[in-house]
């Protein structure tokens, strides 16, 4: 498959267009209210936040968030306040409202989804930035299951795709159970194949195998994509997803043999009913395996529609990435809502002020500390931002030519290639997400811990990434995986001449292994040629680590040292990796899983870090090298490279102890030269701060923030949401507690440690009495 002529392809990026009209421009991007404390800062802007808004997102998507943002904004059920306070029970029904409410806009109606299928994501997100509980909610009911359904399942699943497309029926997925959740292969549900009848007998052994986690399965979802251990006469055919029947539809009560409930308050998502389920013989028709890949034939047989394993399982990886590249592309909006609300706030909060004169206090951004906690997030943001744009368009591809029935070796690669990113993508970007949130929250001082700031919310909302579609901190193991046995392949057919694998090897079974469990195709040469181009890196990583050093008093302010040194970074990581593998593996007498337990830290997990910081720069390099329209203003290259620049020194300030172990850095040139640079960035960056933002954020009824709208306006928003409340100025209606019944102070003796003692023998031996 060759990525470069698929269907979705990278677009050059334009800013304002000459055709464009004063109007135009001011229906797609209204302006931003002058004579405010923002003010100042918005003319200090070296450029226009219009043009950059016009590179970064393009006309169509403008457009089309607009269209989700107003339509919500004019809807009296949308309404909503930075104070409102909710129970959990009227979350779940103005959710459930809101998401029926949702059916009948069609915001993406199939025609436009057609024309521009990375729309989907774009709908996902603003409908995030509005409120995670409701965009999760209409996800998993409608696109996941229908996913699942086109991609796992066959046309006897027609109808059930129907219901769910008209709202006749509401899906969940139900794969982690109460004892198991990364580890998919120990799930104990049952489903066994009944001759006889042409059913399975869905069964829960034991209370661990309790389904868990289910988001819709707590009191909405009628369907739920189900995943069982298949066993025919007792054999084991292994993990298959079945689409289940929960619920009668008519009444919202759960088939006999079915017993759901709602997991109850979580942390945050509590507009979302997460549920669990087990099934005592529940018999279902054998149509409701999902069969793409491999049915029961009505003697009981197995049968798989599976040619080349190998091939199958590289596309399957490639395809089961669609929620983690959803969950990057899910932080991305999560990072420009929250360094909205951080970097406007800094602007017009102000505190002390130089001696000279004391009358004027500078706002909270003039300090180099709020810049270097800020800007480098900010910077994290955009550039994360591209990545994720592009990634997705190649996951898009990737994604059509498999519903196209595509199955080449060329295919299975990419799928790999696609799952190695992915699995390193999601943590990075899950993770510095949460990193923006919280430092925003602490950037905004006392006032961000008000939930009228939104942070609270944001942080709640989000730390979920981090857990699911794959605990980070398993995900990334996958991807040093991928590299080592990528790079264990190439040794080997080296050794052993071109395309040749050597299987019983000489003492290094980490690398069959390996190849055994994940490289699944190859391109039969040996070169790395990957499509995305993340691994070519893999050529060189030998001469990477010998010959790339830094030299006293070069100019680390550029994009080409950022990627050299990243170039090191891998390899050198990758070599150390390697070799920390075999030595384990030498400790633990051959165990693999041992050996890679304790090759992670450190090792491994610095090596797929480093791997996908350098795949993002590159992209990144990419984007303001090619896709830059010429007309595109000075001043607008200018910011984005900068954003690029801070971004890629700030991630590699954090390896520069391994920089050095390695031999790249020498001396203290490199460290200082790094960290002067990040200074002098954050200085450049200042006066463009807010126009930065401006350009990404959302408006002021999406944001929802008293600390972030677009006025600057802070005091007066935070002291209306203070007074707003619904109790502000009422007496508690307990206030009698304090007037009457006045404690008798210190009438009560406390448990000290011997009479509790005492207490628990007393409890232990009314217990055994008790059993006797
Ligand atoms: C809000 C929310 C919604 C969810 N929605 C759904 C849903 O709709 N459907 C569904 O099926 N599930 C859902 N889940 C469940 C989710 O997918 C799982 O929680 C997730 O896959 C992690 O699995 P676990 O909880 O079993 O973690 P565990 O695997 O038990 O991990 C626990 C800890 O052990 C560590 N660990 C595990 N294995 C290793 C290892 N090999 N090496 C080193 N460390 C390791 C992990 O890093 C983690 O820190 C949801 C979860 C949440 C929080």
């Amino acid at each position: 498959m060759d990525i470069d002529n698929s269907l979705l392809k990278f677009t050059i990026r334009q800013g304002r267009k000459s055709e464009h009209s004063v109007e135009e421009i001011e229906q797609m991007m209204p302006s931003l209210p002058l004579n405010c404390p923002l003010s100042p800062y918005r003319q200090m802007a070296s450029f226009d936040w219009r043009d950059l808004k016009l590179v970064i997102e393009g006309e169509q998507v403008i457009k089309f968030r607009n269209r989700i943002f107003r339509t919500l904004e004019n809807d009296p059920l949308f309404q909503r306040s930075p104070v409102e306070e909710l129970t959990r029970e009227q979350k779940r029904e103005i959710t459930f409202k809101r998401l029926k409410r949702l059916m009948e806009y069609n915001l993406l109606p199939d025609d436009e989804f057609i024309q521009n299928p990375l729309l989907t994501q774009q709908l996902y997100n603003a409908l995030g930035q509005y409120d995670w509980s409701l965009s999760a909610k209409q996800f998993l009911a409608r696109e996941f299951v229908t996913i699942s359904l086109r991609g796992a399942g066959s046309s006897r699943h027609l109808a059930i795709l129907d219901q769910m497309l008209s709202f006749e029926a509401i899906g969940c997925f139900a794969l982690t159970e109460l004892s198991h959740g990364s580890n998919t292969k120990a799930m104990g549900t049952r489903a066994d194949f009944d001759v006889n009848t042409q059913e399975f007998i869905l069964n829960t052994p034991n209370f661990e195998s309790t389904k868990v986690w289910s988001g819709n399965m707590g009191q909405t979802a009628t369907h739920a994509v189900t995943f069982a251990q298949l066993y025919v006469n007792d054999r084991n055919h292994g993990l298959s997803a079945f689409i289940v029947p929960i619920r009668d539809p008519k009444t919202l009560l759960p088939y006999p043999g079915v017993i759901i409930g709602d997991m109850g308050p979580k942390i945050g998502l509590n507009g979302l009913d997460n549920g669990f389920a087990s099934f005592k013989n529940y018999r279902i028709s054998k149509s409701y395996l999902m069969n793409r890949t491999g049915d029961i034939d009505s003697s009981g047989d197995y049968v798989t529609t599976i040619k080349d394993k190998k091939h199958r399982t590289g596309i399957t990886l490639g395809t089961l990435s669609m929620g983690r590249v959803g969950i990057l592309s899910i932080s991305v909006a999560n990072m420009r809502t929250a360094i909205t609300i951080g970097i406007r706030y800094s602007a017009a909060r102000r505190q002390f002020g130089p001696r000279s004169n004391p009358t004027i206090e500078w706002p909270v951004i003039e300090y180099q500390m709020q810049q270097w906690r800020l800007f480098p997030y900010l910077s994290a943001t955009y550039v994360l931002d591209i990545f994720c744009q592009s990634f997705l368009r190649d996951f898009l591809n990737f994604q059509v030519a498999v519903l196209f029935g595509t199955s080449s070796p060329s295919l299975a690669e990419l799928g790999q290639e696609i799952h190695a990113v992915a699995c390193a993508a999601k943590p990075i970007s899950g993770w510095l997400c949460r990193d923006t949130i919280q430092e925003c929250r602490e950037a905004c001082g006392g006032h961000g811990y008000l939930a009228a700031s939104r942070l609270g919310e944001l942080r709640d909302d989000h730390d979920a990434n981090n857990t699911y579609e794959g605990d980070n901190n398993v995900l990334q193991m996958q991807t040093s995986n991928f590299l080592i046995g990528k790079y264990q392949k190439y040794i080997s057919e080296q050794r052993n001449g071109n395309g040749n694998v050597n299987g019983n090897g000489n003492g290094n079974d980490v690398s069959n292994d390996i190849l055994d469990d994940l490289i699944v195709a190859d391109n039969n040469n040996n070169d790395f040629k990957s499509q995305m181009g993340s691994i070519e890196f893999l050529n060189d990583v030998d001469n990477n680590v010998k010959q790339l050093r830094y030299t006293n008093g070069e100019d680390v302010c550029n994009m080409d040292f950022i990627l050299r040194t990243y170039r090191f970074l891998v390899s050198y990581l990758l070599l150390r990796s390697v070799d920390k593998l075999d030595c384990e593996l030498k400790i633990s007498m051959g165990d693999l899983f041992v050996a890679r337990s304790n090759s992670q830290v450190y090792y491994c997990r610095s090596l797929s870090f480093a791997f996908i910081e350098h795949f993002i720069m590159l992209r990144y390099s990419k984007f303001l090298n090619e896709e830059l329209a010429d007309d595109v203003p000075m001043a607008i290259r200018q910011v984005l490279q900068r954003m690029g620049i801070l971004y890629g020194l700030w991630s590699l300030d954090a390896h520069s102890s391994i920089l050095y172990e390695g031999g790249y850095y020498d001396g203290h040139d490199a460290n200082r030269s790094i960290r002067t640079t990040i200074l002098q960035l954050c200085e450049l960056i200042k006066p463009d701060a807010v126009s930065i933002v401006d350009a990404i954020a959302p408006p002021d009824f999406i944001l929802n923030s008293v600390l972030g709208y677009a006025d600057g306006d802070i005091y007066r928003h935070i002291y209306q949401a203070m007074t707003m409340n619904t109790k502000t100025f009422e007496r508690a209606e307990w206030w009698r507690d304090f007037t009457n019944d006045k404690p008798a102070v210190a009438s009560l003796e406390p448990i000290d440690n011997n009479n509790h003692q005492n207490e628990n023998i007393d409890q232990q031996q009314q217990q055994q009495q008790a059993k006797l």
